[in-house]
């Protein structure tokens, strides 16, 4: 099986086209979402839709937890706190309901997929280096765990070692080594690189790949700022951060 994993969109339809396009072209047997499908972005709702439509398995992220319950709020930025509140707004009955529904984890086959950590899903912690991973191993049984929320790309291994994966490398994973691999982020990266990205997982070849993606920033930053939202969003998606 070829799975295509996506997280992290927040809204940025412009991104998720793209992403959904060349999935397409290196051809999958299932799309799996990682969560986050709104917030920080003008179009939720389209995303939502987009998602529902494509029949994609999706696990709730915390944005997509904010959107429908107000009390976990207070864990966020003042620029995250305004954009969850605008798209809390602007969110149709329907789509609240789809997002209100998404379950915290999926297992498939030998894989696990949550949107922060395998340990305490709706605390919402971070995976960012590989003491904070060895740790991680421990609370879950599958072979790999992906996970997205930091919206870095990661391969983290149960012997301790680290590897940031750079775009269309296929990296071979080892058949006695656990992982916990972060896909990036399809709408808002955080590693310096402004292209979306994605993974894809080819169970029977063992290997893994991140792609990145090119897309309309520009077109995307003007909707932010046609909107009302923060500026701040607009910017940090020509750095990447
Ligand atoms: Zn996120």
């Amino acid at each position: 099986m070829r799975y295509a994993i996506i997280s992290d969109i927040h809204g940025n339809l412009e991104a998720l086209k793209k992403v959904l396009r060349s999935i397409k072209i290196h051809g999958v047997d299932e799309i799996i979402c990682l969560g986050d499908i709104v917030g920080y972005g003008s179009d939720p709702n389209a995303c939502v839709e987009r998602i529902m439509k494509a029949e994609i398995k999706t696990v709730v992220g915390n944005h997509d937890y904010a959107a429908v319950d107000e009390s976990i709020v207070s864990d966020f930025n003042d620029n995250a706190k305004l954009a969850i509140a605008w798209t809390r707004s602007i969110l149709s009955r329907e789509n609240l309901e789809f997002l209100a529904c998404l379950p915290v984890r999926l297992k498939i086959s030998d894989i696990l997929m949550i949107h922060s950590s395998p340990s305490f899903p709706l605390e919402w912690n971070y995976i960012l280096d590989p003491i904070t991973a060895l740790g991680e191993f421990g609370s879950f049984q599958e072979k790999i765990a992906f996970v997205g929320h930091s919206h870095r790309p990661v391969i983290f291994s149960s012997d301790g070692n680290e590897i940031v994966p750079t775009g269309e490398t296929v990296y071979s994973l080892q058949e006695e080594i656990r992982y916990i691999i972060n896909v990036g982020s399809v709408g808002q990266p955080r590693d310096f690189d402004q292209r979306a990205s994605y993974g894809i997982f080819d169970t029977e070849r063992l290997t893994f790949t991140l792609f990145r993606v090119e897309y309309k920033i520009k077109k995307t930053a003007a909707k932010i700022k046609n909107n009302g939202l923060p500026e701040f969003l607009a910017k940090r998606l020509f750095l990447g951060r």
